[in-house]
């Protein structure tokens, strides 16, 4: 995966099921391979006029720089750039699986302090778990 790049995915195990269904011709219908639960939850919020228009929710939204060993960070200069990351997960309505949404790889500047996130280089979805809405 190439840095500042992001993927999304369908359910994983629907998706195979789906495959299945086509490639062995039965008359079975095929499950739907991206109704996940949290993002339905984020959506009737939306439809209730109780979260901005953009607003998406998930399982669990993480974002952060890699981390470095301590006496490894303490020689990395100021202005020199880290792996980030962001990624999300939700669950299966079909199925209940658990599975990555959305995977972003990225990179951070080192400040003064710990390396930091810029925000505008990430595509993130909505506002995640925010705690606000939660
Ligand atoms: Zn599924």
């Amino acid at each position: 995966m190439e840095n500042n790049s992001a993927k999304d995915f369908e359910c994983p195990v629907c998706s195979l099921k789906k495959w299945l269904i086509e490639v062995l011709g039965l008359k079975e219908a095929p499950p739907k391979t991206t109704e996940r639960f949290h993002e339905e939850l984020g959506k009737a919020l939306k439809g209730r006029g109780l979260a901005p228009p953009n607003f998406k929710l998930f399982l669990q939204f993480k974002q952060g720089v890699v981390s470095l060993p301590p006496q490894v960070e303490a020689r990395v200069p100021i202005g020199a750039e880290v792996p980030a990351y962001a990624y999300a997960t939700d669950i299966c309505t079909g199925c209940g699986t658990i599975y990555a949404v959305m995977i972003q790889r990225a990179t951070a500047k080192k400040e003064a302090g710990r390396p930091k996130v810029d925000i505008a280089t990430l595509k993130i979805p909505g506002m995640g778990n925010n705690p606000q809405f939660s």
